[in-house]
């Protein structure tokens, strides 16, 4: 079939919740990507920050072929070695004690508010405790992390969601000050929040939650599924801000396109909350896509993803301030390491079309801002690639200054 056909096909069967641009993927390589045509297409989506490795990386490729030979499911009644080698791995990286592993970000989320609410639960046997998210947050699309998503927009329609959710403001701590009351039992944010349009929480910010989290017992949960595993020049966003979450959740890169997500907590809160027969999954936790993230980690450290990103993102960062400098339409740059955003002074969905067409994959986060997040593999080459094919694009939105 050809690649129009298959679109049409796919618009006669596929539930239609998303708007898709007109191409049909059909392999990659490295950072490139090629449709059914053959046609490339430089790839700083990677996913949705998910390729880290790039595609086709043989090791990967083979750690996962060679489980597919010996096991891919199990269940959780058992033991199986990729997910014990994983998790060890992943608690090294995060400096987190107890991993429980899940299939998705958003069952990430469900698992840390399960976590926390069985928290509160023990200590007091109340069953009204509240939890504080953030506005313009992103947490997933299931019926708790949708609660805890600080977009009306998202929620309208399938409200009621879970009841005794506060939002307060990011970066104001007052906010968050104004809607804790005896009953909080977590406070929820982004790191750095991705969908809501690249806005990294600040260290102050941080560092304040922290020390009301440990002054009242309330549980801060950090959400790094976008943020974490290395895109930020650290392995976890908030390694950088020199405190520790109480429970984080991971995802998206974890499995770098195997799908994994974990939730990480510290011992104390996994000897206080969740216990046996309070959560559970068939899936999660599986050999294969425990054996993905088991090789991710591993190339993490022998390919130095986190010294590359150190060493690549400051290039990006100053060749996407040359298009601030020199587009008026462009208002900022926001965004740190190898996530990244551009802020438009009007909807960035046209250009981004522009780009498809022109061999370059981006997104947005939010109307009015172009999401940078390729993967963690590029190179100075690739970023002048992406700087021209945009730099043409914008060219034709409007003169230069
Ligand atoms: C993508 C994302 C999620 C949801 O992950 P899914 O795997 O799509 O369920 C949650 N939080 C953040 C910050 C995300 O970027």
């Amino acid at each position: 079939m050809e690649m129009k056909e298959y679109i049409e096909s796919a618009e006669q069967s596929l539930l239609h919740t998303y708007n898709r641009f007109q191409i049909v993927l059909d392999r990659g390589e490295g950072v490139s990507l090629y449709d059914l045509d053959g046609k490339r297409y430089l790839d700083f989506c990677a996913g949705i920050a998910v390729f880290a490795l790039g595609y086709h990386n043989k090791e990967y490729d083979d750690a996962l072929k060679a489980q597919i030979d010996k096991l891919i499911h199990t269940s959780n009644y058992y033991y199986n070695v990729p997910a014990v080698e994983a998790a060890r791995k992943l608690k090294a990286a995060s400096g987190m004690d107890r991993v429980f592993f899940t299939n998705s970000g958003a069952e990430a989320i469900e698992g840390a508010l399960k976590a926390a609410r069985k928290y509160a639960y023990l200590k007091d046997g109340r069953t009204d405790h509240e939890i504080i998210a953030m506005e313009h947050s992103f947490h997933g699309r299931t019926m708790g992390a949708l609660a805890v998503t600080g977009n009306p927009h998202y929620r309208e329609a399938f409200e009621p969601l879970i009841g005794n959710i506060r939002f307060a403001k990011l970066n104001d701590f007052e906010s968050v000050l104004a809607q804790v009351t005896d009953k909080t039992c977590a406070i929820l944010l982004e790191t750095i929040q991705g969908e809501g349009g690249i806005h990294p929480a600040t260290r102050d910010f941080l560092t304040k939650l922290r020390a009301l989290c440990d002054e009242r017992d309330i549980l801060l949960i950090l959400d790094e599924i976008q943020c974490g595993m290395g895109r930020t020049g650290e392995m976890f966003a908030w390694q950088r801000y020199g405190i520790r979450p109480d429970i984080m959740a991971c995802a998206k890169a974890l499995g770098c396109g195997v799908p994994i997500g974990a939730f990480l907590l510290t011992e104390h809160v996994a000897s206080h909350s969740l216990a046996a027969g309070d959560h559970g999954t068939t899936y999660g936790g599986n050999p294969l896509a425990c054996a993905a993230a088991s090789k991710v980690l591993d190339l993490f450290e022998s390919c130095h993803i986190i010294e590359h990103v150190r060493l690549i993102a400051p290039y990006l960062e100053q060749r996407l301030d040359e298009l601030v400098e020199r587009f008026d339409f462009i208002k900022t740059r926001r965004g740190v390491g190898l996530l990244q955003g551009l802020v438009f002074d009007r909807p960035v969905a046209p250009i981004i079309n522009h780009a498809v067409e022109n061999g370059l994959l981006l997104i947005n986060a939010g109307a009015d801002v172009i999401r940078f997040v390729p993967p963690l593999v590029i190179t100075k080459e690739h970023v002048d690639e992406m700087i021209s094919i945009l730099a043409r694009c914008l060219e034709e939105e409007a003169p230069h200054k």
